[in-house]
Parts: C-alpha cells; sequence; structure tokens
C-alpha cells in the first residue's frame, strides 16, 4: 500500500548542482518516483530525510495512519524542512536551495560535500497553499533560507503589488537579481545576527497594513518571533493575511528547536 499512497515518503537521487551564490546551492534530484509527486505549488514547505551515519541511505517509515513511523528508532533518519523551488514531472526532478552555512547540521553537511548519485527521502508537500496570497500590499521579510520562497512567490505576484521586500544576507554577492513588481521596494541588509535589530525597526517604522494586505515573515527565530508580534498585536493583522514561521534558530539544531517552533506557531 505504501509504494503506491500519493503522500508517500519517496527517495530522490542528486543529479546536479550549481551555486547560486557565494551562500545558497541549487540541488536537482531526480527519481522515477517523481512521477506522480503531488505538487500544488512552488514554495512548499517538504521534510528531507538525510541517512544516519553509516547508511547510504535513509530508512524509510511505514505509513501509518498517525503518520509516518519508524518501528526501530535508532533508524529513524535526521528531518529537515526545506521549501520546493522547482519540480519538473517530464523530468521527474525536484530543486532545493540550500543555505551553505557554517555550523554542524546534517543538511549543511550534505550540501557541502554533495556527490552525484546520493540518496535522500522527501516528503510529501506541505504549507499553504497556495503560499501567496492574493493582495495589493505585501510586507515581505526573510533571510537566506527564505530566498527560496520569497523567490517562487515573486514569481507569481502580478506586477501591479506593491510593499516592501527586507533580506537579510550574508554578503551583498548573495542578493541574487529578484525580478519583482516595480512598486515592491528591495531593502536590502548585509551582515550577521547584529543586522536583526535594524530590520525589526525599519519594519516597524512602516505605515500599518490594512486587513486586506498580506504579511509574510519567516527565518532566524530572533527576526521572525518579534515582527510577528508587530503585525498581530500592534497592527492587529489576521491570522489568515499573516505567515510567520521561524525556520531556524540561532544555536540550536532542529532536533531541539522543531517543539519549540510548532509551539509558536500555535500560539
Ligand atoms: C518551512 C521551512 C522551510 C525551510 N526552507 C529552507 C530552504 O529552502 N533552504 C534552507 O537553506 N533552509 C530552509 N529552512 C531552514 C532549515 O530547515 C534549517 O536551517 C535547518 O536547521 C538546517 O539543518 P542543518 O542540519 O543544516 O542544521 P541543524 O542540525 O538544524 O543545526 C545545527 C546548527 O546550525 C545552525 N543553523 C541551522 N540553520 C542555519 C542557517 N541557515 N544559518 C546559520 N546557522 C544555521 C543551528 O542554529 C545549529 O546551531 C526551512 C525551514 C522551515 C521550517
Amino acid at each position: 500500500m505504501d509504494h503506491i499512497h500519493p503522500r508517500r515518503i519517496r527517495y530522490i537521487h542528486v543529479q546536479s548542482w550549481q551555486d547560486l551564490s557565494p551562500h545558497l546551492r541549487r540541488i536537482v534530484f531526480h527519481s522515477t518516483e517523481l512521477a506522480d509527486y503531488p505538487f500544488q505549488c512552488t514554495g512548499a514547505h517538504v521534510k528531507l530525510f538525510f541517512p544516519r551515519p553509516g547508511q547510504s541511505k535513509p530508512v524509510l517509515p511505514q505509513l501509518t495512519d498517525r503518520g509516518p513511523v519508524w518501528p526501530d528508532q535508532a533508524d529513524k533518519p535526521f528531518s529537515r524542512s526545506y521549501t520546493l523551488r522547482h519540480y519538473n514531472p517530464h523530468q521527474q526532478t525536484i530543486s532545493i536551495d540550500f543555505a551553505m552555512h557554517p555550523h554542524q547540521g546534517p543538511a549543511a553537511r550534505f550540501a557541502q560535500q554533495v556527490t552525484t548519485g546520493q540518496t535522500l527521502a522527501i516528503s510529501a508537500p506541505g504549507g499553504p497553499v497556495p503560499m501567496l496570497k492574493p493582495a495589493d500590499r505585501y510586507i515581505m521579510v526573510g533571510d537566506l533560507t527564505a530566498l527560496p520562497a520569497i523567490d517562487a512567490m515573486l514569481e507569481d505576484m502580478p506586477a501591479t503589488a506593491s510593499g516592501d521586500l527586507f533580506l537579510w544576507l550574508p554578503q551583498p554577492a548573495d542578493l541574487p537579481t529578484l525580478p519583482r513588481p516595480a512598486r515592491l521596494k528591495l531593502h536590502p541588509f548585509f551582515g550577521s545576527l547584529n543586522q536583526i535589530p535594524m530590520i525589526i525597526s525599519a519594519v516597524c517604522a512602516l505605515p500599518a497594513p490594512a486587513m486586506e494586505h498580506f504579511i509574510w515573515l519567516a527565518g532566524e527565530a530572533s527576526l521572525v518571533m518579534p515582527l510577528r508580534q508587530q503585525a498581530r498585536d500592534v497592527w492587529q493583522m489576521p491570522l489568515a493575511r499573516c505567515y510567520a514561521v521561524p525556520y531556524w534558530h540561532h544555536g540550536e539544531n532542529e532536533e531541539h528547536y522543531h517543539a519549540l517552533r510548532h509551539a509558536f506557531i500555535d500560539s
């Protein structure tokens, strides 16, 4: 039953990769199993599964009514959330853009040492569909890990859209040439975590958005959390008009941060 379930976890194999900038690496995965991948939109959330040390590929779970289950916990792969950047059903490929950060983690290590043919596993996509809500004004804030989703949303944005896009990136060479509506103003910030207070001040100084505008916040937790408070408590934006997901937290790996992220999202 697991083999034909449309939302099954699938094996994928590294086909190629390309450095989009000094700190962002696009990896293209191929698998004949992607032919029936339940794709809905780019920018979707996916889980990638990385093998444990000594394994050549991650052990797949049993798919149950309670979700994926690994009967032997020692086999459970490392799981990390990523953004589905491209899906091509004809070529049976998926592209994921990896932030190349200097800290040790299974995903960063994989991206740094990537070789052709390596095997990971991927979940079916999740997250809001579509990621970009229709609006005539947007406030978007993100770091390098949010760039793949922002890039995908800009592709879908009408030319008439307006607003402000705040990007926090390691260095100017990481700023892509994002085709964007003429009235969506770009505010780039470069450098380390010390940029965060300046970004927060700049966002909070914007004119308050209207209820039908759309706010999208993702990236390091200390960037996202105070801005969600600004959006929800100060600007009183409705939940449906405010996406706010802390993608990672400085100094904490995903094993520790996962539950905290969900507690924040649910709060
Ligand atoms: C919905 C969602 C979508 C995401 N999409 C993407 C995406 O498309 N591309 C992407 O690169 N990331 C994305 N992320 C973030 C990614 O899941 C985390 O960065 C993840 O922690 C990386 O795993 P790791 O194994 O490299 O590090 P972990 O083992 O989780 O952490 C090890 C150490 O590295 C630090 N660390 C983790 N990430 C970063 C970082 N980006 N910069 C600096 N230090 C870091 C941690 O604080 C920790 O100290 C997304 C997260 C979510 C929740």
